[in-house]
This record gives structure tokens, C-alpha cells and sequence, in this order.
């Protein structure tokens, strides 16, 4: 059967890259051997965002003495949460399936292969399209030369965790190994976070990872420079093995990156070009080095963010079917948060990054205890830092950390992506009394 569009994986990238093309009247099918809705929904950032609020209520009950209420936290319910998280999750993705097929989109579940270029098998039967994308997203790795291994579970096992563990091992460095750490032990679980390195997310600005190993080390059990040597299951559970000793705990999660779903979609059987960690290289267009054949999302190798696959998909239907010629989303001042305690937010080039490209670098920073914070037992900095290049100190970069930067970037990730000024920022009137105003009255 031939399609305009076959999308491979229903994920954010291969959703919306239908949902798209189709809205101009193109013929489209979407394939996919596991949940709609791709990791963003099921196993990722919906669910984690729910835990992360989770998380943030028991931060604002223990906090509320501060203002004066006498309260207590005194229990929480997994089940109830979990139960209520999975009633969510299964209203988006039964919404999902109702939807494709109101758009008349052709939805195939199974696992899909490429016979040859242009050829896509699934279930026993062939398929050609003009134009196909394979948005078939990553899988969390775990790790083949550590014994015992096998013990730990990563994130997808995580959101399916019946009862919540009293304590857990976090291993790894990136945005999921911080959130799940932080949000467990803001539930109530004993959180450990190893990492091998000094600290985590080492691809930040120091100024805002600085203050966050600051809150690491005051609220969980922050292990740093461990190499992981073993994991051992005894009758309590599991013992993590590390260079600095043993650490008992009731479940291991790996959080040490993903490997991505392109070697088990018959690439073999193609000229589609696949590097050795399977990232498969695009133009700017999105296109592989066989016309017609595109890739978004996670399998690029560049900012696997559910918002950045969907920009791409959009952007590429727009521009083969939606007559908007040379339209394609360019790879930088990309936003993104960490929902870490407090989040982190970002957009931009690093200081780092911005000496490698320019000759004239200044940065401005702020830190200070927000009025809110201020009041509570609890309380958490706020830092903030503007990185501006040139004479005319464009903004370059943003890095926040503190309570709300998560809700503050999207305003400022436009005035970046607009090439605004240091200047513009000082005569943008502040909001009083917020934290936000710092960003626009930093000397
Ligand atoms: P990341 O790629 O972000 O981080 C994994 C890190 O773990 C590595 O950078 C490395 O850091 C460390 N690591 C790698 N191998 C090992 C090992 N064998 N032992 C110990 N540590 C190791 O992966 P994640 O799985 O956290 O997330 C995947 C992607 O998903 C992210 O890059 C992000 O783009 C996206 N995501 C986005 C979120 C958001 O927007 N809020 C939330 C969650 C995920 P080092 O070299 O420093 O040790």
C-alpha cells in the first residue's frame, strides 16, 4: 500500500508529523510496536511531571510552618497517586487513539521494518510512501559491565512501581537521574545519587549546577566520584557495591542515558546512513542521505526533548505539504528544565560555550533567598545568570535555578531566540515583588 507519509514510532516526533501533514490533505499512516504517545506520555515527562508536583506539595506542607499554619505531613499514598497518575495517563493516550483516527490517519501497531530505501514491512504486510519518517525515540540503558546489573530497573520500570520503595539508588548524571533522586526523597524514600563525576548534568552553566550540588548534598545522599562496581540482591534487597563502599537499599534505578531504537528497524536493509551509537545523521531539513527518508527526535543525537521533536515534525510537514518553503527548525537557543528542587532552567549557550564562539563575553549574576523561601524552615537560593556577547551585550544565554524558574523561562526563551540586548532586558519594566524582576534589574 502506498502512503503520502509513513511515520515510524507514535511518539511525540511521529504524531505530530502525521497530525500535521494531514491537516494539508496528505495520505498518512503512523506505526508503532509499543504504547501511543511514545515515552513523553507513558514513561516519562507527564508521569514524572505529576511525581515532581507530588514531590513539591510535600515540600509546601513542610514548608507552611513558616507562615503560620500548624500542620504536619503525616502520610502519603502511593497507590492513591499512582492510581490517579495511571487514570491520566490512560485518558491522554485513549484521546490519542480516538483522535488519530478522527484525523483519518491509518494507525498500524507493530514492530516496523525497512525491507529496502523506500520499503517498510510490519505484521506481514509492505508498504511505500514518498516521503518516511523514522521517529522511533530511544530506551534507557543499563549498563553490561557491572555485575548484578540486571537487579536495577530504570525509569520505565519506575513508573510502574506498585508500592513506594524506602529507599532507592539512583545511578547517573543527567535530567532523569536528578529528578527521580529529588522527587523520592521529597516523598518521603531515602535517596541516594551516585554519579562517577564530580557533579551532575556537567553539560550546564557551573554557576546554576553549583547551587544545585549545594541542595544535593544537603537533602539526599550524594555520592559522588563512585565507580559502581557491583549490585548484590540479599534477603532485604539490594546492595549497591561502589568504590566507596556498600549502600543498602530497596531498589536500584539506572539513569545513565538511552540507547536509541535504530538497530532494530531493519536499517540494515537500506542505504540510510547509522553511526555507531546509533544516532542517524539529517540535514537541516530533517532529510537522511536518502532522499525522502527523514529522522527527528531522539535519534538525531541533538536536544532529545519532546518539544523539540514536535517543533521538527511540524516544521518538516509544513514544508513538504504545507507549501512553506524552507522551513526547518534550527538546532539552538532551545530551552529546557530540569525538575530538579528547585528546577533548573536554560536556554542558551553556557559561559563556556559562549567564549568558544565569541571574542567579547560578560556575564551578569544574581543570587539571593526569594521572599517566599525566605519565610519557610526550608529555605532554597535562587541564582541567576545572563550571559551576553558583544558590544552590544546581546543575550546569548539564560541559567536559572529556584523555586518557579520553571514557569519563568518561556517569556525569556523568545526574547533570546529575538536576539534581545542586555539594554532591552534593563528597560523591560520589572513585575514587583517577584523573582522574575531580577532577570530584567541585573548590574
Ligand atoms: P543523560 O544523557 O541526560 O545523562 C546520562 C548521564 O549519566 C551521562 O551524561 C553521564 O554523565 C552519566 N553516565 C553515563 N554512563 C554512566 C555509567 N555507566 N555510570 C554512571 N553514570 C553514567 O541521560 P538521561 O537518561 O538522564 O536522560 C536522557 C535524555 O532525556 C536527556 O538528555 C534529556 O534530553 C531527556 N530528558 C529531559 C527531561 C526534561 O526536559 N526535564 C527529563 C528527562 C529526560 P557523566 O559523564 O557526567 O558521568
Amino acid at each position: 500500500m502506498k502512503y503520502d507519509v509513513i511515520a515510524l514510532g507514535a511518539g511525540s516526533g511521529g504524531i505530530s508529523v502525521v497530525e500535521r501533514a494531514v491537516s494539508y490533505g496528505a495520505k498518512c499512516l503512523v506505526i508503532e510496536k509499543g504504547m501511543v504517545g511514545g515515552t513523553c506520555v507513558n514513561v516519562g515527562c507527564v508521569p514524572k511531571k505529576i511525581m515532581w508536583n507530588a514531590s513539591h506539595v510535600a515540600d509546601t506542607i513542610r514548608n507552611a510552618s513558616g507562615y503560620g499554619f500548624d500542620v504536619e505531613l503525616k502520610n502519603f499514598s502511593w497507590t492513591t497517586l499512582k492510581e490517579k497518575r495511571d487514570g491520566y495517563i490512560g485518558g491522554i493516550t485513549n484521546w490519542y487513539g480516538g483522535y488519530i483516527e478522527s484525523l483519518g490517519i491509518d494507525y498500524v501497531e507493530g514492530a516496523a521494518k525497512f525491507i529496502d530505501d523506500h520499503t517498510i514491512e510490519v505484521n506481514g504486510e509492505r508498504y511505500t510512501a514518498n516521503h518516511i519518517v523514522i521517529s522511533t525515540g530511544g530506551r534507557p540503558k543499563i549498563p553490561t559491565d557491572v555485575k548484578g546489573a540486571e537487579f536495577g530497573i530504570t525509569s520505565d520500570e519506575f513508573f510502574a512501581l506498585e508500592t513506594q520503595p524506602k529507599s532507592v539508588a539512583v545511578i547517573g548524571a543527567g535530567y532523569i537521574a536528578v529528578e527521580i533522586a529529588q522527587l523520592m526523597q521529597g516523598l518521603g524514600t531515602e535517596s541516594h545519587l551516585f554519579c562517577r563525576k564530580e557533579n551532575v548534568l556537567r553539560t550546564f552553566d557551573h554557576f546554576v549546577t553549583d547551587e544545585l550540588k549545594l541542595e544535593l548534598e544537603k537533602n539526599l545522599s550524594f555520592h559522588t566520584n563512585s565507580t559502581i562496581e557491583a549490585i548484590e540482591k540479599t534477603e532485604n534487597g539490594l546492595v549497591v557495591i561502589s568504590n566507596h563502599g556498600r549502600t543498602e537499599v530497596d531498589q536500584v534505578i539506572w539513569a545513565i542515558g538511552r540507547d536509541l531504537n535504530t538497530d532494530n528497524i531493519g536499517l540494515e536493509n537500506t542505504s540510510i546512513k547509522v553511526e555507531a551509537d546509533g544516532v542517524i545523521p539529517v540535514d537541516q531539513y530533517q532529510e537522511t542521505n536518502v532522499k525522502g527518508v527523514f529522522a527527528l527526535g531522539d535519534i538525531i543525537g541533538e536536544f532529545p526533548l519532546t518539544p523539540v521533536a514536535i517543533a521538527a515534525a511540524r516544521r518538516l510537514a509544513d514544508r513538504l505539504y504545507g507549501g512553506k518553503e524552507g522551513r526547518y527548525l534550527p538546532y539552538e537557543n532551545i530551552a529546557s528544565i530540569v525538575f530538579s528542587h528547585p528546577p533548573i532552567g536554560t536556554v542558551g549557550l553556557t559561559e563556556v560555550e559562549a567564549e568558544a564562539k565569541y571574542e567579547k563575553v560578560k556575564c551578569y549574576t544574581t543570587s539571593f533567598t526569594s521572599m517566599y523561601s525566605s519565610f519557610t524552615p526550608h529555605p532554597v537560593k535562587t541564582a541567576m545568570k545572563l550571559v551576553v556577547a558583544g558590544d552590544d551585550e546581546k543575550v546569548v544565554g539564560v541559567h536559572m535555578i529556584g523555586p518557579q524558574v520553571d514557569e519563568m523561562l518561556q517569556g525569556f526563551a523568545v526574547a533570546v531566540r529575538m536576539g534581545a540586548t542586555k539594554q532591552d532586558f534593563d528597560d523591560t519594566v520589572a513585575l514587583h515583588p517577584t523573582s522574575a524582576e531580577e532577570l530584567v534589574t541585573m548590574r
